[in-house]
């Protein structure tokens, strides 16, 4: 489904690099972001490629946003956070590091501190894998 060859996540859905899975469907993807900012921090993406807000169809941001319901209510029963953001990036200056559509199921604790522009360090991989068998037993 309209893959680009050298997009990180179109390869993920390939299959092509693992990634911790946490649904899917026909139209979309849920994985654990390997870079987490927040413990249980998900990502969400159509599987249609397209880079941005901008380019993704409107069909593709719906389904996107639906499953960005269901794995934050998943991630709200695992990690019982204060709160969660639904996060979602455009252009390097909004700090955008993957150009295929995603949105971001951020978990946040009160007095976090998290900038906008969080950064990447990667996370516990074990830690990561743990969560998701978790967050999948809340689906
Ligand atoms: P953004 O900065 O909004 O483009 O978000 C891209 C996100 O993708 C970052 O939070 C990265 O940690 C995450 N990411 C990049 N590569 C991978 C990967 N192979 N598996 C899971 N998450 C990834
Ligand atoms: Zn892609």
């Amino acid at each position: 489904m309209s893959a680009k060859e050298d997009c990180i996540f179109c390869k993920i859905i390939a299959g092509e690099i693992p990634s911790f899975k946490l649904y899917e469907d026909d139209a979309t993807l849920a994985f654990m972001d390997i870079n987490p900012a927040s413990d249980g921090h998900a990502l969400v993406i159509p599987k249609e490629h397209t880079k941005d807000v901008h380019a993704v169809s409107e069909q593709a941001i719906a389904n996107t946003v639906i499953t960005a319901k269901k794995i934050a209510s998943a991630v709200e029963k695992t990690v019982a956070p204060g709160g969660i953001n639904l996060v979602q990036c455009n252009g390097e200056a909004a700090g955008q590091s993957v150009f295929h559509f995603h949105m971001h199921v951020l978990p946040r604790r009160d007095g976090d501190q998290l900038k906008m522009n969080w950064g990447l360090k990667p996370g516990d991989m074990d830690a990561i894998g743990t969560l998701a068998e978790k967050i999948k037993g809340n689906l």
